[in-house]
C-alpha cells in the first residue's frame, strides 16, 4: 500500500520553507495536499511561479527603492549628451544612431524609474526619509528635456557663445561661398549659400527635405526667398531655420 497523504506531505515538503500561497498568503510547506487550505488554490513545488517566498518580495521591495547615485548620474549624463545633441539647429529633431541611442537608454530609465515606483506603491516598503528626494530626478529631468522642443534653447545658447566666430564668417562671403566644410565656432558648417537679396544660410546638417541651420538676413525678414524656413530668431539678424533643396 501507498501511503498517498504521506508522500503528498514529502512532495509539499520540496517547497522552500517560506512558501506562501499566491493568493491568501497561507503558509503551504508540509502540508498534506496540493490546494490551499484557507482559499483552495492549487499549487505545485515543482513550479516556482505556482506560490511565492518572501524572499521574492523581499528582493521586489529592495527593488522598489528610490534610484541611487549612480542611477542618478547615468540619467543625468544622458540628459547633457541629449540636450548637447539637440544643440544642432532643427526643425525636427536630428535622427542619428547617437540621438537614437540616447532615447533608448532614456526610455529605459524612465521604465525602472516607473517599476519602481508601482512596486513601491504597491507592496510599500518604507525608503529612508532623506533618500525621497531621488524619486524626483527622473520627473523632473525627463520634463527638462521636453522643453527644447518648445523653444530649442541649447542651440540658441550655442548659438550665442560662438556668435562672434558666426559675425566674423559672414564677413567673409569668398570662404562662405565655397562647398567644402568649415568650422564656424563649435559648428561644423557643411555648406553655405549667399541669395541674391544678400541672406546668408550656413547649412549645419541636411536630411531628405531640407538643409537645417542658421540664416543671416540683413533685410526685413518679410521678403523672404521661397526655399528659406525661418523657425525661431535668435537675434539681430540671425535665425534658426532651414533651406528647403530646390533653388
Ligand atoms: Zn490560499
Amino acid at each position: 500500500m501507498i501511503d498517498t497523504k504521506s508522500e503528498t506531505q514529502a512532495y509539499s515538503g520540496l517547497l522552500p520553507e517560506d512558501a506562501k500561497c499566491l493568493q491568501c498568503n497561507y503558509p503551504l510547506r508540509g502540508l498534506p495536499e496540493i490546494n490551499c487550505p484557507e482559499c483552495g488554490l492549487p499549487f505545485d513545488p515543482g513550479n516556482p511561479t505556482s506560490y511565492h517566498t518572501p524572499t521574492l518580495r523581499s528582493w521586489l521591495i529592495r527593488y522598489g527603492q528610490p534610484p541611487g547615485k549612480r542611477w542618478i548620474g547615468v540619467l543625468l549624463a544622458a540628459v547633457l549628451f541629449f540636450l548637447a545633441s539637440l544643440s544642432d539647429p532643427f526643425l525636427e529633431p536630428p535622427v542619428c544612431i547617437w540621438t537614437a541611442a540616447l532615447s533608448f537608454l532614456l526610455v529605459l530609465l524612465a521604465l525602472d524609474w516607473s517599476l519602481r515606483l508601482a512596486i513601491r506603491i504597491f507592496l510599500g516598503g518604507g525608503s529612508k526619509a532623506h533618500q525621497r528626494h531621488r524619486w524626483l530626478w527622473a520627473p523632473l529631468m525627463f520634463a527638462f528635456i521636453a522643453t527644447p522642443f518648445l523653444y530649442p534653447w541649447p542651440a540658441y545658447l550655442r548659438f550665442q557663445l560662438n556668435k562672434p566666430d558666426f559675425e566674423n564668417a559672414i564677413q567673409n562671403i569668398a570662404t562662405l561661398q565655397t562647398k567644402t566644410p568649415i568650422r564656424v565656432g563649435s559648428y561644423m558648417i557643411r555648406s553655405t549659400s549667399v541669395q541674391s537679396d544678400g541672406s546668408i544660410f550656413l547649412s549645419v546638417y541636411t536630411d531628405r527635405a531640407r538643409a537645417h541651420g542658421f540664416w543671416y538676413i540683413p533685410t526685413n525678414p518679410d521678403t523672404l526667398q521661397s526655399n528659406c524656413i525661418i523657425e525661431h530668431r535668435l537675434n539681430a539678424n540671425w535665425y534658426i531655420g532651414g533651406k528647403l533643396h530646390f533653388n
